[in-house]
């Protein structure tokens, strides 16, 4: 927390946006300059939530900005299917399904902020789904199960994480559940994290949690893509990002900084905000020149990023129960989600979430994940998903493939994991120390350099763009 109270010492906080003194940000009627003077360009890698926000805030500042994307489209882990062009067989579902980000975080949390100002309607899933939880291969409700003593310490050791002050162990060290729950564990207090319940520190988890400000209620919206949503909301600097441009070194020596990209393209800027995924940086997707220091690179290597997997899969029928929310506990698939929720008549797609060594396991595997996948919920359901998966009808009514689509996060070259997280040993410190601006011209945002407790999170990635753009906007006026 170092970093943040340093900045509040000087008066500038923050609260629902950025603001600065009004001698600074004063504009006369016939001075319309820019608010905060400066005559270069800051560069921004990546146009995810954070690198969009950022640039939005800086823009509206009056400095100008120019957002550098590796891919061919906005939004990086905010994806959703229908917008991804190139997948011609579409799922059955007439509501959107996301292949990244799935559940908004809080009503007044900072993406909730976002969604708030647009007239969406919310599917609030502690309200409207029940989750199941599967323990012995069978899946039932929390009230199903009664008094089972094993879900019981899964669920107390989830809800007492924020106040947790045992060792800096693992998380399934430190929840020392029996065998049996080791998997429903490992749903509920790791993959849902980043990783698995041996490589998440439970202490950083629940320092992280415990920092949250904001409701933490999780909802979905109805009828739109969260990918839409991002591009509403930045529409403004949409036109400032160059798609298609991976940036493969910064040169931050001389008075400016030097990017080039894969073509040895040369973009010249005054500063440069980098808000890549961690595993990007982590594996030298960027060199830098100079090297980073030690204690950005000490700090970045206490934050770890794995392998992370979606797959979303149709079936001909919902074998899994109408209201149902999560199924948790699973060892192939720790996450399946009832996509369609109180959302449509159509309960058929489920969506398969995995972090961790499993996610690699079963990205090994190829198209052989899915059989993985299904011969689970086939031991769960007696063999009704093998038996109801849909498949393409072909043009003799002869059918043809199954209909599912996997996004591989951990094998994309732009992303190389799923989100961010602590391993025992790391703290929040570390996502602060990792982020801490270079010689006034290299900056660090994106979810894992959030200290507000939401990384691995829109919200935190949001977060992260408030803090470097304040930051940014310190180094011109106090340069
Ligand atoms: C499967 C999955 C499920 C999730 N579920 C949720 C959820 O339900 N709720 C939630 O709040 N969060 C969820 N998250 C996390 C959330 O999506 C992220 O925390 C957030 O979107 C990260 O935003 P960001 O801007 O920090 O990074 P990103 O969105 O990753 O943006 C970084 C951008 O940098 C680009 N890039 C990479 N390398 C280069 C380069 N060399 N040059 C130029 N550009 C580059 C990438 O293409 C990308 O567009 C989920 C993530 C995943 C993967």
């Amino acid at each position: 927390m170092k970093r943040r109270k340093a900045i509040k010492s000087i008066g500038l906080g923050l609260t629902a946006g950025l603001w600065f003194p009004s001698a600074l940000t004063s504009c006369k009627k016939d001075d319309p300059g820019p608010e905060v003077p400066y005559d270069g360009v800051v560069a921004i890698i990546g146009a995810g939530a954070a690198g969009l926000y950022a640039a939005d805030i800086l823009s509206s500042k009056g400095i100008k900005v120019v957002i550098l994307e590796a891919g061919n489209q906005l939004g990086g882990r905010v994806r959703s299917l229908r917008n991804q062009h190139e997948i011609t067989l579409q799922t059955l579902a007439d509501y959107p399904v996301e292949l990244g980000t799935e559940v908004v975080y809080g009503i007044n949390s900072a993406w909730g902020n976002i969604i708030r100002n647009y007239n969406l309607t919310k599917i609030p899933l502690a309200v409207t789904a029940t989750d199941q939880f599967v323990l012995d291969s069978e899946a039932r409700t929390a009230a199903d199960w009664g008094t089972d003593s094993d879900l019981a310490a899964v669920q107390d050791f989830v809800a007492n994480l924020p106040t947790y002050s045992g060792a800096d162990v693992s998380v399934q060290q430190a929840a020392g559940v029996s065998t049996r729950a080791n998997a429903l564990l490992n749903s509920l207090a790791a993959n849902r994290f980043g990783s698995s319940a041996d490589r998440v520190g439970a202490k950083g988890l629940a320092e992280a949690l415990s920092l949250i400000e904001h409701d933490n209620t999780a909802y979905l919206i109805k009828t739109n893509p969260l990918q839409d949503i991002i591009n509403s909301r930045f529409s403004g600097v949409l036109g400032k990002v160059k798609l298609n441009t991976q940036i493969k070194t910064i040169n931050y020596a001389g008075e400016g900084v030097i990017l080039t990209d894969q073509a040895g393209n040369l973009i010249e800027a005054g500063k440069v905000i980098v808000t890549v995924p961690l595993g990007v940086l982590k594996s030298g997707g960027i060199s830098f020149s100079p090297a980073l220091p030690a204690a950005t690179t000490s700090a970045m290597n206490k934050i770890n990023m794995d392998h992370c997997l979606r797959l979303v899969i149709d079936f001909k029928r919902n074998f899994w129960g109408d209201s149902t929310g999560y199924l948790w506990g699973g060892t192939e698939g720790p996450a399946y989600f009832n996509t369609g929720v109180s959302r449509s008549q159509f309960y058929r797609t489920l969506s398969v979430t995995v972090h961790g060594p499993k996610a690699k396991e079963l990205s090994d595997l190829g198209d052989g994940m899915l059989d993985a996948v299904l011969a689970e919920l086939d031991a769960i359901f007696d063999g009704l998903a093998t038996l109801y998966i849909r498949k393409i009808l072909n043009s003799d009514f002869t059918e043809g493939d199954r209909v599912w689509f996997k996004a591989d996060w951990g094998k994309d070259e732009f992303f190389k994991g799923g989100m961010s997280y602590l391993p025992p040993g790391s703290s929040v410190q570390d996502r602060i120390n990792f982020s801490a601006p270079i010689n006034g011209k290299v900056f660090f945002a994106g979810e894992a350099t959030d200290s507000k407790g939401d990384a691995g999170t829109v919200n935190g990635a949001l977060n992260s763009a408030e803090r470097v753009a304040e930051e940014v906007v310190l180094s011109i006026l106090f340069a």
